[in-house]
């Protein structure tokens, strides 16, 4: 069975909120925007007023989910909001958009979430045989209704009742009429930070790159296993109440996933990423090259790292058509294939004649490389050497990263030769995962690295669908 498409919805996804500001709706309007690239299939904002929960939620790109009139309806002082991407079937459909919205025997509340539960599916089971009735099949709603049931005094403890009967990653937004709640899985899989604006005001955004846009200053991280509460008062409360856990960060986010304007637990990703690309040059030079070039826009800060690193000149010898979405939101492959190609053009005039060395971020299925190698090729290339600036990514990401099953995945069956062949690049190298964690922080510490290890920190119950899984030892 096809897991990851039939029995396994998850979503890479990026939340955003603000606590007691008047204008709490547009700013999560902005600071969607400023995320967009974590979700491109749907947005939505829900904002209380006066006990009322006020909702727009749309597929497509925040521009076009929320028109003016819309916007202004979302009245109140505080607001969540939520971009979304998904592939899994069916879970495009209408019902699957976030934030969720429900009325419980405590009142109103609205949640956001990025991240996959690992036991969602039993979750939903037993809440199934207790009466629940589920609207959507998103992970979250095991936490709402989970939420709902619990006998606790206040919303936080509701809501850490709930957290604590779920596993898996998640950074979290929920929302009643009296407060907004930020928590963070005991991993810290998912990145959330906190900031102020203004006088008085909070804001939960999943990543830095949006606290800058609304020129709100940035608190700190909000912490693995921590849950911050804001409200009533406008004041904040942080809680611990999970058993402490390894500290395992998601290394992709560096590598690809973030903004690169985006500082996540102290470390920005710009920089990373060209320190990355220079430990790349370091690994695997390429001596007798004319040019780096990078795959647009992924690719850039390594491939300016490469250059810095190995005195070979950059240029953008493939230009992107920005008035394209990414070629990962088409969810067929036949229109993958040709995405690449009405998405990004090489440069002849650039290319022709030269050795390039051509740095992109990662391999996942291979076709995007392929493409590429090719293109740049059929542009006159005398040599492409493929320089990737991570190791193999060998197994699918389960805690809210979406990739393909493992047997879709180049590097799960092919090795780096046979690879090479597949992209038809001339060479091809793969940074070390040493190399990764050096370029990044330092340290190999607090990071999860599943995909490109095999180490997966949350064990996933099934197993059986995977026999080479390995799993980490909790410390
Ligand atoms: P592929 O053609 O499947 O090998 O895709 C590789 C390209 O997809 C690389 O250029 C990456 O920048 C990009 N990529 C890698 N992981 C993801 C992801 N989880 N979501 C969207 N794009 C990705
Ligand atoms: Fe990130 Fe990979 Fe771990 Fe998923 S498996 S959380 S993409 S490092």
């Amino acid at each position: 069975m096809d897991l990851h498409h039939q029995d396994h919805f998850h979503d890479e996804c990026g939340v955003f909120g603000v606590f007691n500001h008047a204008e709490a709706a547009n700013l999560v309007y902005l600071g969607l925007y400023a995320l967009q690239h974590r979700g491109q299939e749907s947005a939505g904002i829900v904002s209380v007023d006066e006990r009322m929960f006020l909702t727009t939620r749309g597929q497509g790109l925040v521009a076009d989910v929320f028109r003016r009139n819309e916007l202004d309806g979302l009245k109140g002082n505080q607001a969540i909001g939520h971009v979304r991407y998904s592939t899994s079937g069916g879970s495009s459909n209408a019902r699957n958009r976030q934030p969720l919205v429900v009325d419980t025997a405590h009142g109103g509340m609205a949640m956001a979430h990025n991240g996959n539960l690992v036991n969602a599916v039993e979750m939903r089971r037993a809440l199934e045989r207790r009466g629940s009735i589920f609207q959507s099949t998103m992970d979250t709603e095991v936490i709402v209704h989970l939420t709902a049931l619990s006998r606790r005094k206040t919303f936080a403890e509701r809501l850490v009742e709930a957290l604590g009967q779920v596993q898996g990653s998640y950074a979290l937004l929920a929302m009643n009429e009296q407060c907004i709640i930020g928590a963070r899985d005991p991993h810290g899989l998912r990145p959330l930070v906190l900031g102020r604006v203004g006088d008085g005001s909070y804001v939960f955004s999943s990543e830095t790159c949006a606290l800058n846009l609304i020129e709100a200053e940035f608190v700190r991280d909000v912490e693995p296993g921590e849950v911050v509460v804001i409200g009533p008062d406008g004041g904040l409360e942080s809680f611990f109440p999970f058993p402490r856990q390894k500290r395992c960060l998601c290394i992709f986010e560096y590598i690809y996933f973030a903004r690169p304007d985006s500082n996540i637990d102290g470390v920005n990703v710009y920089a990373s990423r060209k320190r990355i690309g220079m430990r790349l040059a370091e690994e695997h030079p390429v001596p007798d090259a004319d040019l780096v070039i990078p795959v647009p826009d992924s690719g850039v800060p390594a491939a300016l790292g490469f250059a810095y690193a190995s005195g070979i000149p950059f240029e953008l010898g493939i230009i992107r058509n920005h008035y394209v979405g990414r070629t990962f939101i088409e969810p067929q492959q036949a229109i993958r294939h040709f995405g690449v190609k009405i998405k990004l053009n090489a440069n002849p005039d650039m290319i022709k004649g030269k050795n390039i060395v051509l740095v992109d971020d990662s391999i996942v299925r291979g076709t995007t490389s392929r493409k590429i190698v090719k293109m740049v090729r059929a542009a006159g290339a005398k040599s492409v050497h493929l320089r990737i600036s991570s190791p193999p990514t060998t197994h699918p990401c389960y805690y809210g990263i979406d990739t393909p099953t493992q047997s879709e995945l180049l590097a799960s069956s092919h090795s780096v030769e046979e690879m090479r062949t597949y992209v038809t690049a001339d060479s091809l190298a793969f940074l070390s995962l040493e190399g990764m964690y050096a370029a990044v922080s330092g340290h190999g510490n607090g990071y999860c690295d599943a995909c490109f290890s095999g180490r997966y920190p949350i064990p996933f119950p099934r197993h059986e669908e995977h026999p080479q899984l390995s799993l980490l030892q909790e410390t």
